[in-house]
């Protein structure tokens, strides 16, 4: 990651990737400092799906663009794209659409097929840590209540035996049979390897473990721009003055490119805006035994202790955090229709987060090679839980000069 091994490592953002850097860096003994702009999880790592699905394959894939042409300018449509110009989004959807084939989609998923196995056997291994996160192994199902989007979901799971994950088919009585809330569907796939958690008691929980493990940890303290000598990083400017490092992870999620303004690398980094409305359980609301995609809407119902969350929705709107009240309807609209008996209370709450995607779906984590003494780890998209111990242990083992488990060119943030 540098070309001497740094003695003390600076992260800029608390948020699932940070917090996982942090603790397999701290946890080995390395110095460790963390820098948070606001609080604990405050962005996209606050009130996601809380789905560690490994083998979830990368938002490009062949059709995708076509598709996505049809949905995009419609305000409730699982895609949406506000109409404005921004010569910076439009160059990022025709760079994805040069990802939306079959080749990427296989280079990619033997990269995430591993990165998820292994990710699977960490958060295994965070039960030591007795995080209290509400983490339940168990899998998801992705359900349909058509039979095209069943066969196509068919399709996709047929890839995932190759990778060493096993999904199992249900018709329609087979999944009312696990599930017996649905309605009337086609059928679902039902994905074994995945688990659930609440992704905020997570990061704070994390973050609590990364202390006891020697790091440090600001938070409301704003990294306001890059310390730079010459090329090299020598640390950040934050709220409450100067931080010297040997190196600078930047996991600063959807607001990266802030950062990185006066360096060279130019990450084409897009935020995709989502939603969650979370309800109390109680009369009317579906009561489920894991979690489920509802397959032609994209939502993800995820049953947590006191409530179930509804959240989904794909939104390129630039960086902001605007709601759209028509996107957050559609989330509880997709429940109404998928499940029996459905009379909504008013949500306990609604949320609204930014996920940063990069053109060809997958992560960037890394050194940066222009910049001596700077990294990032970004770009998580739909996979910022699913894939954040792996990446955690990814950027630990660069950072003190240990083997990598996989071969992580694909991942490396100069690509573009
Ligand atoms: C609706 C929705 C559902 C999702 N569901 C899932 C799911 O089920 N499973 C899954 O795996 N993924 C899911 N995701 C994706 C996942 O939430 C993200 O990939 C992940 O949270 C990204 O984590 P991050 O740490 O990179 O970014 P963030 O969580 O955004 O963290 C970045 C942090 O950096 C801080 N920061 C930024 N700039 C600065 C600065 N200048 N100084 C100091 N701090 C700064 C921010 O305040 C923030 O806390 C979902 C996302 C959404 C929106």
């Amino acid at each position: 990651m540098a070309s001497s091994r740094p003695e003390h490592t600076l992260i800029v953002g608390a948020g699932i990737i940070g917090i996982c850097c942090a603790y397999y860096l701290a946890r080995r003994g390395h110095r460790v400092t963390v820098v948070e702009a606001e609080d604990l999880a405050a962005r996209a790592s606050q009130g996601n799906a809380g789905s560690i699905a490994p083998g979830h394959e990368p938002i490009n894939k062949p059709g995708r663009t076509l598709q996505a042409l049809r949905w995009m300018f419609s305000s409730k449509s699982p895609l949406y794209v506000a109409p404005r110009p921004d010569p910076a989004l439009a160059r990022w959807l025709w760079t994805f659409r040069r990802y939306c084939t079959e080749a990427h989609l296989h280079r990619a998923m033997t990269l995430l097929g591993p990165l998820g196995h292994r990710s699977a056997e960490l958060f295994e291994a965070l039960r030591d840590e007795q995080l209290a996160c509400h983490y339940r192994t168990g899998g998801y199902y992705a359900v349909f209540r058509t039979e095209a989007g069943l066969r196509h979901a068919r399709a996709d799971a047929a890839l995932l035996p190759a990778l060493g994950y096993r999904p199992e088919c249900f018709d329609a009585a087979a999944m009312r049979d696990r599930e017996p809330a649905l309605g009337e569907v086609a059928g679902g796939v039902f994905y074994p390897e995945s688990s659930w958690c609440d992704p905020e008691l997570f990061v704070r929980n994390l973050a609590a473990a990364v202390v006891r493990h020697g790091g440090e940890l600001h938070t409301h303290r704003r990294a306001n721009r890059l310390a730079m000598c010459n090329e090299r990083v020598t640390g950040v400017h934050t709220d409450g003055g100067m931080i010297a490092a040997d190196l600078v992870l930047l996991a600063t999620g959807a607001q990266t490119p802030e950062l990185l303004q006066p360096t060279r690398l130019r990450l084409p980094l897009q935020p995709a805006k989502g939603y969650h409305r979370d309800y109390a359980h109680g009369p009317g609301v579906p009561r489920l035994h894991a979690p489920c995609i509802l397959g032609e809407s994209y939502v993800f119902c995820t049953p947590l202790p006191n409530r179930l969350r509804l959240a989904g929705t794909l939104e390129f709107s630039g960086f902001n955090l605007h709601v759209r009240h028509e996107r957050l309807e559609q989330l509880s609209a997709a429940a109404r229709e998928y499940y029996r008996d459905v009379h909504l209370p008013a949500p306990a709450s609604e949320w609204v987060g930014q996920r940063p995607c990069l053109p060809d779906g997958l992560p960037a984590v890394g050194p940066v090679r222009q910049h001596p003494g700077l990294a990032v780890a970004t770009g998580h998209a739909m996979m910022g839980l699913t894939l954040g111990p792996v990446t955690g242990e990814l950027v630990a083992n660069m950072v003190l000069g240990e083997p990598l488990r996989v071969d992580v060119g694909a991942l490396d943030p100069n690509r573009f």
